[in-house]
C-alpha cells in the first residue's frame, strides 16, 4: 500500500473512533456530531458533505435524475434530501445548543435512525397529520394542535404549511405553543412571487393536496400572528435578488421569473455563503428559503 494510502486509512479510522467517542461521551453541540455509520462510510477527500450524520463523499444521490435541486442530492447515509439539510443548517446557525430543547418536527421524510439520532440530540418529537405517508410519533393538525400553551422550544415543519387549509389557524397554534424564546423554522416551496391558491388541484408526490401555493409575502403574514421573521437564504440568492438577475429553470414546478421579479434583497438573510451552498448542495439557490419565525420573550 502507498504511503499516501495508509495515510488516508488511518485518518478514516481515527474519524470513525472520533465519531464513535463523541457520540458515548461527547461535549458541546450534538446536531453536529458525526454518525458512527456516517463516518464509516465517508470518502474525506470528497468535496460534498451531509451536515445532518456527517457523511461526506464525492458526490450526493441523484434523484431521478437531479442533483441540484431541493428533493434532489440524497445522502447515502441518512437519506436527506437537499431542503432537510437547508432546514437542518437553518437551526443549528440560528439557535444555541440546548440538550433538553424541546424539539417537534412536523412530518419529517426521515426514517427510524434519523428520528433516534435527533432524540439524543434534544428532546425530540415528530408528529403526523393523518400517518399516510409518514409514520409520526404524534398525530397533529396544525389547525389545532393538541399541546399546551408556551410547550415547545423549536418546531421544524418541512414543506407541510402548504397543505394546511387555514393558513392562520396553523400560524396561530405555533404561535400560542411556542415558548417566548423559541423558534419555528417553517420551510415551504416558494413557487412565485405572490401566495394563491392553485389554479387547479395540485398534489405533492405523496398524494396530499397543496391549497396554497406561496410567495414572500408569507413573511409578512407571519409577523401579523405576532413572530418576528427572518427570510434564511444562501447568499446566492440574495446576490441575484440584489442585481435584479433570475435563474435558468426548466422545472414546472416553479416560476422562477417570477419569484424573482418580486425578490427583495433587503428582506433576506444570509446563512449559507457559496462554499457552504455547495457543499451541502443547497442549489439551485431559488429553492433555498426558510422563514425563522421568532416569537418575542
Ligand atoms: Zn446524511
Amino acid at each position: 500500500m502507498r504511503l499516501a494510502d495508509q495515510i488516508l486509512t488511518g485518518v478514516h479510522k481515527a474519524h470513525v473512533r472520533l465519531a464513535e467517542r463523541q457520540w458515548r461521551s461527547g461535549r458541546g453541540d450534538a446536531r453536529t456530531w458525526t454518525w458512527p455509520q456516517a463516518a464509516l462510510d465517508s470518502k474525506l477527500t470528497g468535496t460534498k458533505q451531509c451536515n445532518i450524520c456527517g457523511w461526506r463523499g464525492t458526490a450526493f444521490v441523484e434523484v431521478h435524475g437531479m442533483t441540484e435541486h431541493s428533493e434532489g442530492a440524497l445522502c447515502p447515509v441518512c437519506g436527506s434530501i437537499s431542503r432537510d439539510r437547508f432546514l437542518y443548517w437553518c437551526w443549528v446557525r440560528r439557535t444555541g445548543y440546548d440538550r433538553g430543547a424541546r424539539v417537534l418536527e412536523t412530518s419529517p421524510r426521515l426514517n427510524e435512525v434519523y428520528r433516534d439520532r435527533m432524540g439524543q440530540r434534544v428532546d425530540y418529537v415528530s408528529s403526523d397529520y393523518d400517518e399516510s405517508a409518514h409514520r409520526g410519533a404524534i398525530r397533529l393538525d396544525l389547525q389545532n394542535m393538541d399541546l399546551p400553551d408556551n410547550s415547545v422550544d423549536v418546531v421544524l415543519t418541512p414543506h407541510v404549511l402548504e397543505h394546511v387549509p387555514d393558513t392562520h389557524k396553523a400560524l396561530s397554534e405555533l404561535y400560542r405553543v411556542l415558548k417566548p424564546g423559541g423558534h419555528v423554522f417553517l420551510q415551504i416551496p416558494l413557487p412565485q412571487a405572490k401566495t394563491a391558491p392553485p389554479t387547479e388541484p395540485e398534489y405533492h408526490g405523496d398524494m396530499t393536496l397543496v391549497y396554497f401555493r406561496f410567495g414572500w409575502d408569507l413573511a409578512d403574514t407571519i409577523r401579523d400572528h405576532g413572530f418576528a421573521c427572518d427570510v434564511l437564504v444562501t447568499s446566492e440568492l440574495r446576490d441575484a435578488a440584489a442585481a435584479g438577475r433570475s435563474f435558468s429553470y426548466g422545472g414546472a414546478d416553479c416560476d422562477v421569473a417570477d419569484l424573482m421579479a418580486g425578490a427583495d434583497a433587503g428582506s433576506m438573510t444570509v446563512v449559507a455563503d457559496e462554499k457552504q451552498a455547495a457543499r451541502h448542495s443547497f442549489r439551485p439557490a431559488f429553492q433555498f428559503v426558510t422563514f425563522d419565525c421568532h416569537k418575542p420573550r
